[in-house]
């Protein structure tokens, strides 16, 4: 059974003016998900314990100052409002009641809608010199990893299926063999953050647990899908993860503006057609929002996956996409390197 963690509280994250990542996000998933008739829970209110095991204090106090101000942009994207403070201290709270739900064997699936992302904020704030926060305020999924982890789980995979790469995710798991960080993402050459290359494969102890299949612009359904087939689901399935986190990003749909993949909600349904068929091996996946800004994918997206976590029948009313030949044979030349370089860590072929 999948749940949905949400509070009103995300909407009081407000852009000064407008803003791709603005509270109508929200609101549009959950008044698709509220007429399926699932569970909604609200998020832990006290995580300050946990939010300090994975940020430095003195960023949570510049946040926590910038809050007590006016509405201001700490980057060039990234803003504060008087109601950031709770809203992201609630999205970390809706990754753990997610982590509890699941180890408590409740649910076997969460998703967390919430507001701001998280992805790109390392330990201290912009991570591996990307130039901005891209949007977001404190790691959610970074401190559920660190939660689960305290929680007797030794091995959580993050899932980061956002159009870019999760910047901040990997450098605070970058020498931890416990969380095996596995993103596919747009060419950091050609977006945000520039970060995500293959040869970025962990460090120390963490050595060949941080997998990047950074994809061309224009990739479409088909060459993505041989991507997690070829990449992603062998190792998942090598790694034996007790818990899996999903950065989930809608924004490499096709109809998304901000980014160039072409993904219909297809192999989103795939993606989650491949989490279930994991639950048994794992105790639960928890589904944590990112990016995507188009309202009609977000709703749509959404309820495809409690649907398919719910194993409802389901509709998708769009074609898949095809990769222009070009396109694929380069997507195949990155997936060949991916797995030339990390096949001395997994059994990928
Ligand atoms: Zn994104």
């Amino acid at each position: 059974m999948i749940g949905v963690i949400y509070d009103d509280a995300y909407l009081e994250h407000k852009p000064p003016r407008y803003h791709i990542e603005n509270p109508s996000r929200v609101s549009s998933i959950m008044s698709a998900l509220y007429q399926r008739n699932i569970p909604i829970e609200r998020p832990v209110t006290n995580v300050n314990e946990w939010l300090v095991k994975v940020h430095d204090l003195t960023y949570i106090h510049q946040i926590d100052s910038a809050c007590e101000g006016n509405y201001v942009f700490i980057d060039a994207d990234t803003y504060v409002s008087p109601g950031t403070c709770r809203a992201a201290r609630l999205a970390v709270g809706a990754v753990i009641k997610g982590i509890d739900k699941v180890l408590s064997g409740e649910w076997n699936a969460a998703y967390a809608v919430v507001r701001p992302p998280g992805h790109h904020v390392g330990r201290s704030g912009r991570a591996l010199m990307a130039p901005t926060q891209g949007f977001c305020i404190f790691n959610n999924v970074a401190v559920g990893a660190v939660y689960a982890l305290s929680r007797g789980i030794d091995r959580v995979a993050i899932l980061d299926f956002d159009v870019h790469h999760g910047n901040g995710t990997q450098e605070i798991f970058y020498n931890d063999p416990r969380v095996l960080y596995i993103s596919l993402h747009q060419d950091p050459v050609t977006i945000f953050p520039g970060t995500g290359f293959i040869g970025e494969v962990g460090e120390g102890e963490g050595e060949g647990f941080n997998v990047n299949v950074p994809l061309p612009p224009l990739t479409g359904d088909d060459a993505y899908q041989d991507a997690l087939n070829r990449v992603v689901w062998p190792i998942i399935n090598e790694f034996k993860p007790q818990l899996i986190l999903v950065s989930l990003g809608f924004d490499a749909h096709e109809l998304e503006t901000i980014a160039n993949l072409r993904l219909s909600l297809n192999t989103y349904a795939e993606m989650f057609r491949g989490l279930r068929d994991l639950i048994g091996m794992v105790k639960g996946v928890i589904f944590v929002l990112e990016g995507g800004y188009n309202f009609e994918v977000l709703s749509r997206g959404s309820r495809l996956l409690v649907d398919i976590m719910s194993n409802r029948d389901f509709e998708i009313d769009e074609e898949s996409t095809v990769t222009d030949p070009r396109v694929k044979s380069r997507v195949n030349s990155v997936i060949k390197e991916v797995v030339g370089v990390h096949k001395q860590y997994w059994h990928i072929e």
